[in-house]
C-alpha cells in the first residue's frame, strides 16, 4: 500500500463513515427511486435530502441540483446542452485556455457542428483576466465557460467579476468548479454563475458521481435520453448509492472546510518553500496566494517529471508530473504551456496535492527524500551536465 499519497487533484480518499452509509443503501434501500412501495420510497429520500445537501454546499435551491455520472459527463452535459439549446440566439462561446480537457475537447467537438470558441490566454500565474472576457464578447456569445480553479496548477480564477461581465452583456456563466467544490467556498448567487459542474471523488465522495447546477430559468438539451429523472435532464435509473456518498461528502466539507484549508495551507505552504530552498533551478507554478489550498506544482529544470514519479514511489510517495504521458503523448501539459513555461521547463513539473489526511510528517518526509532524487536524475541528464560546463 502507497504510504503517502499527494494526488488528490486526481482523486481522494473516500471517508470510511461514507463508504459504509453507501453499502447499506445498496445492500438494504436498493430499490429503484420511482417506484411506489416502501424500499423504492426510501430510496427516493435518500435523493431529496442529498440533493439539499448539495444545494447547501453551494448556495443554490434543491431544485437547481441535477446528479450526475461525474465531473466530465457534467461539463459535456452543460456546454453541449447550452449550445444546442440557445443556437438560434448565437454561436459564440468563450472558454479559458487551460480548461480541463471535459471543456477542451467538448468545445472542439462543438466547433464541427459550427460554434465558433474564443479561447482566452492567461497571465503567467494562470488566471484569465476579466477585461479579456468583456473584449471578446460579441452579438453572437451565448456562454462563458471559465474554472472556477484549475487542476494543474490550483490557481483561482476570478469567477465573481467574470460572470458579473456575462451578465451585464446577457451571456450565460458556467464554471468547472470540480477542484474547488468542497475546497473553497463557493456560492453561486454571489459569484454570478448560472451553472456549475462538481464530482464528488475530489472531495471524498465516491467516483462516478457528480452533479450540475443549472440556476432556475436555464434551459438546456440533456445529454443523455430515457426516462423522467432528473427533471428529465439526465435520463436513467438513479446511482442511490453514489448520490448518498456526494450528499454526505458535501455535508463533511461544509462543516470542515475552514479547519481543514488552514491545516492545508500551513502544510502547502511549508512544502513549496522547502522545495524551493532545497532544490536550485525550481520555480513555483501557479498563483502563490489565489491557488487551492491542497495544490502544490513546481517545475524541476533540467530533469524529466516522469523519472521523478518513479523514484517518489519508490520511495511510497504518490504524485503526478505535468507531462500529460497519461494521454499517451510525451506533449507537455496545455496549462503549463499557457502560462509561458518552454517545453524544456514544462517537462520536468511535480504536482503534489494534498487532503485532509496529509500530516505535518508526511511533508517532511517528502522534504527529505526529493532533493536526494533530483540531484540523482541530474547526475544522469546531460542538460544539467552542459549547466554545469557553462
Ligand atoms: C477531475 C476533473 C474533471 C473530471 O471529473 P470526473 O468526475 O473525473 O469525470 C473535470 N474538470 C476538472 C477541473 C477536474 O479536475
Amino acid at each position: 500500500m502507497q504510504e503517502i499519497y499527494l494526488d488528490n487533484a486526481a482523486t481522494t480518499r473516500v471517508l470510511p463513515e461514507i463508504a459504509q452509509a453507501m453499502a447499506k443503501a445498496m445492500t438494504e434501500n436498493y430499490g429503484n427511486p420511482s417506484s411506489i412501495y416502501e424500499i423504492g420510497q426510501n430510496a427516493h429520500d435518500i435523493l431529496d435530502t442529498s440533493r439539499q445537501q448539495v444545494a447547501d454546499l453551494i448556495n443554490a435551491e434543491p431544485e437547481e441540483i441535477t446528479f450526475t455520472g461525474g465531473g466530465s459527463e457534467g461539463d459535456t452535459m452543460l456546454l453541449r446542452g447550452v449550445a444546442r439549446k440557445y443556437k438560434n440566439k448565437g454561436n459564440h462561446i468563450i472558454t479559458s485556455a487551460i480548461e480541463h480537457h471535459a471543456i477542451l475537447h467538448t468545445c472542439q467537438a462543438l466547433e464541427k457542428e459550427g460554434f465558433k470558441i474564443t479561447y482566452l490566454p492567461v497571465d503567467k500565474y494562470g488566471k484569465v483576466n476579466p477585461a479579456d472576457v468583456e473584449k471578446a464578447i460579441t452579438p453572437q456569445t451565448i456562454l462563458v465557460s471559465v474554472m472556477f480553479a484549475n487542476n494543474e496548477i490550483g490557481t483561482i480564477e476570478p469567477i465573481r467579476e467574470i460572470g458579473a461581465i456575462a451578465h451585464k452583456h446577457g451571456v450565460l456563466m458556467h464554471t468547472d468548479a470540480v477542484q474547488a467544490t468542497g475546497h473553497v467556498p463557493i456560492d453561486v448567487k454571489a459569484d454570478n454563475i448560472d451553472m456549475l459542474t462538481m464530482t464528488a471523488h475530489k472531495f471524498h465522495g465516491p467516483k462516478g458521481t457528480g452533479a450540475v447546477y443549472i440556476r432556475k430559468g436555464v434551459k438546456m438539451e440533456p445529454l443523455v435520453y430515457g426516462g423522467p429523472q432528473e427533471h428529465k435532464m439526465r435520463a436513467g435509473t438513479e446511482n442511490t448509492a453514489g448520490i448518498l456518498g456526494l450528499g454526505l461528502a458535501a455535508v463533511h466539507a461544509k462543516k470542515y472546510m475552514a479547519e481543514h484549508s488552514k491545516q492545508q495551507i500551513k502544510l502547502r505552504d511549508k512544502l513549496i518553500k522547502g522545495i524551493l530552498e532545497k532544490i536550485p533551478y525550481t520555480r513555483l507554478n501557479g498563483h502563490p496566494t489565489d491557488r487551492l489550498p491542497n495544490n502544490v506544482n513546481v517545475s524541476i529544470q533540467y530533469i524529466e517529471g516522469e523519472g521523478m514519479l518513479l523514484h517518489l514511489d519508490m520511495e511510497g510517495i504518490a504524485a503526478s508530473s505535468g507531462s500529460a504521458c497519461t494521454s499517451g503523448t510525451l506533449d507537455p501539459s496545455h496549462v503549463l504551456l499557457a502560462i509561458g513555461l518552454p517545453h524544456e521547463i514544462a517537462h520536468g513539473s511535480l504536482r503534489l496535492t494534498l487532503s485532509e489526511f496529509t500530516t505535518e510528517k508526511e511533508i517532511d518526509y517528502v522534504l527529505e527524500k526529493l532533493p536526494g532524487i533530483v540531484e540523482n536524475l541530474r547526475k544522469m541528464s546531460p542538460l544539467y551536465q552542459e549547466r554545469k560546463a557553462v
